[in-house]
């Protein structure tokens, strides 16, 4: 499998040059999924005992299934979290791939592991936590979510341990996302929901909910988990005034920032973040506003320690490392996945190449464009905005428009291969929501979409 012939060679330059097609194509083609029998019937069965061949399979991928998949960094998707990966950065996922580098231990990617703690390093610096915080590069923002708050429980159970055999709860808003709620299942946790209307957790909501905790409630507490950049809304909790109630409280502070964390790169926003550099841990989602190609999460942890603590795994096997290069940084100590892609790489050469501050313009370009639909929705009259735009996000109703309109609305835009633009729920009512990420998104594509609620 592994001699070079001269139909791997032929193989490569075809799939060197679809890459490279794919990359300098700004408009990819707008795919829709087909039901599953629908694609086994248009490509057969595939996995056969002789193989059918590269050059068939790759057909069958050009030909057929791709246009069955919808490219994220179509500069018309606005639709959930969207993407605009760097073209530098997929150029070296490419890279990241051929070098087959084992992202775990230093004692074996040493030089991939040193990129990823470059572009580590810059993470951590918008965050302003102190010079103990570090962080690691996970799957994703569930993957970092989840190691933060097994290291939040560690902590607690070690602090705690009259209460180490109590069911551990946490606190967070209704504004949160899924996977605070389905990670704690993972964790067999509790979770207390503060209830807000406004997707907002302020200090003062938080200090009142737990002084409505039962004495054993306020036991098994072992973090609050604040939102930096809701999902749906793009709303910021009151991260100075929740911070100061779990330092006075002594709680481990979560900050969840998949979404929102590219804005703390942003000046015109970074001021909204305030009390962030107080945290315990934090998740940022390179691959959501930070241009990464999927899939690329990062936690940041005010004390790393404690995260080797919780996340250090020990095997026979892995005690072996002698001379003094292999002493360094081990990605596996800091988070719940042992064997790894250095899935921070391309984020790295994407930074080097680029510099940071053409990150700040991007992300600053999302947040402008925001702000630009958000006024040309005013100056609709068929349309009512529901609350100013918040980080890239904007919500507004079509007025007299029912959820099946909505629902109507968005197939049609996708069906016709033109934008894929979704309904979401504000105070249970169906809004419109885009949210920007693609800076090369232009007000002419918002004028074309807003043209299409008439
Ligand atoms: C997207 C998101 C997550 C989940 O991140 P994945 O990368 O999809 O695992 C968690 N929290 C928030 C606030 C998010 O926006």
């Amino acid at each position: 499998m592994h001699t070079i012939d001269m139909d791997l060679v032929e193989m490569t330059l075809d799939v060197m040059k679809y890459a490279i097609d794919r990359i300098s194509n700004v408009t990819p083609e707008l795919g829709a999924p087909k039901k599953e029998e629908e694609l086994l019937r248009l490509v057969g069965e595939t996995i056969t005992p002789e193989g059918i061949g590269g050059e068939s399979a790759f057909q069958l991928f050009k030909n057929v299934l791709v246009k069955a998949t919808v490219p994220i960094d179509h500069p018309r998707h606005l639709a959930f979290v969207p993407a605009a990966p760097t073209r530098a950065a997929i150029m070296f996922d490419l890279v990241t791939s051929a070098s087959s580098i084992h992202g775990s231990y230093w004692m074996e990617g040493a030089g991939g592991i040193f990129c990823e703690n470059q572009a580590m390093k810059w993470l951590v610096s918008l965050t302003g936590l102190p010079e103990t915080a570090f962080g690691v590069f996970t799957s994703g923002g569930t993957a970092a979510n989840l190691s933060a708050l097994v290291t939040a429980r560690e902590e607690w159970r070690e602090q705690k341990p009259a209460h180490a055999r109590d069911r551990a709860l946490l606190i967070t808003s209704t504004g949160a996302h899924s996977s605070i709620k389905s990670m704690a299942k993972v964790m067999d946790a509790d979770v207390h929901l503060v209830n807000s209307e406004e997707e907002f957790l302020s200090g003062t909501a938080l200090q009142q909910e737990l002084e409505n905790l039962s004495e054993q409630d306020r036991n098994r507490l072992f973090a609050v988990v604040a939102t930096g950049g809701t999902t749906n809304a793009g709303i910021i909790d009151d991260l100075e005034g929740v911070a100061n109630v779990c330092a006075r409280e002594n709680i481990w502070l979560h900050v969840d920032c998949a979404y929102g964390g590219g804005a703390l790169a942003a000046d015109s926003v970074r001021h909204l973040f305030n009390g962030i550099e107080q945290a315990d841990s934090i998740t940022i989602d390179p691959h959501k506003w930070l241009f990464s190609p999927y899939d690329c999460g990062a936690v940041i942890y005010k004390n790393l320690e404690l995260a080797k603590k919780a996340h250090s795994q020990k095997g026979a096997y892995l005690e072996i490392f002698k001379d003094e290069g292999a002493q360094g940084f081990n990605p596996a100590d800091y988070q719940i996945q042992l064997t790894r892609r250095l899935r921070g790489m391309p984020l790295w050469f994407s930074l080097a190449m680029h510099g940071t501050n053409k990150y700040k313009e991007a992300i600053e370009r999302g947040i402008e464009l925001a702000n630009i639909a958000a006024s040309k929705v005013e100056q609709n009259d068929l349309l009512e905005l529901v609350r100013p735009a918040s980080l890239s996000v904007v919500l507004f109703k079509r007025k007299g428009w029912s959820a099946e309109d909505y629902r109507d609305w968005t197939y049609k835009n996708h069906n016709s291969g033109f934008a894929l633009v979704t309904p979401s729920l504000w105070k249970d009512e169906s809004v419109v929501r885009f949210c920007f990420i693609n800076p090369d998104t232009t007000e002419d594509d918002i004028e074309q979409i807003l043209a299409t609620l008439d």
